[in-house]
C-alpha cells in the first residue's frame, strides 16, 4: 500500500472521462489500497481514481462509518436535495456552497467484480454524488450556487 499524488484543478485529467472498470485483478486492488491510504492521509472523505491520475471508474468514501470502494458506480436515482458547503482534495484552499441528494440510489461492482444495488443516505450520498462527478470530470466548482464562493 501507497500514498499517491492528488492532481490539482489546472491539470487536464480532471476533466476528463474515467473508463469503465472490466478487469477485476490485483492491480485493481492495489489501486483500491493505494486509494484508501492516500484519502486517509489527506483527511478526506472520499477519492476518486481521476485525483490520482487514473482514468477509471473507482471512488473510496469514508464518511465515518468506515471505508467504501465503489467500482463503476452508478446512481439510479437521487433526491431530497440540499445545499452544503463543500471543497475538494483537488481545490485546494477553496470551498463553496453546492446543491446534493441527500438520497441516492446506486449500482456498483465490488473488487471482487460482484454487481450490487444499494441505498446511501446523508452525508454519504453527498460524498458518492460529488466523487462520481469526477469520473465525468465535473468538479463542484462547476455547480455552485450564485455568490456562494468563498
Ligand atoms: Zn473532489
Amino acid at each position: 500500500m501507497a500514498k499517491r499524488t492528488v492532481i490539482i484543478e489546472g491539470d487536464e485529467q480532471l476533466r476528463k472521462k474515467s473508463r469503465t472498470v472490466t478487469v477485476f485483478d490485483d492491480k485493481l486492488a492495489v489501486l483500491l489500497d493505494d486509494m484508501a491510504d492516500t484519502m486517509y492521509a489527506k483527511q478526506g472523505v472520499g477519492l476518486a481514481a481521476p485525483q490520482i491520475s487514473i482514468l477509471k471508474r473507482v471512488i473510496v468514501t469514508d464518511d465515518g462509518s468506515g471505508l467504501k470502494e465503489f467500482i463503476n458506480p452508478v446512481i439510479d436515482s437521487q433526491s431530497d436535495y440540499s445545499v452544503m458547503t463543500e471543497g475538494c482534495l483537488s481545490v485546494p484552499k477553496r470551498w463553496g456552497d453546492v446543491s446534493r441528494p441527500n438520497k441516492v440510489e446506486i449500482e456498483y461492482d465490488d473488487r471482487n467484480g460482484e454487481h450490487h444495488k444499494a441505498t446511501f443516505e446523508g452525508f454519504e450520498a453527498r460524498i458518492i454524488s460529488h466523487e462520481t462527478d469526477h469520473l465525468d470530470g465535473i468538479l463542484f466548482i462547476d455547480k455552485l450556487e450564485p455568490e456562494t464562493e468563498q
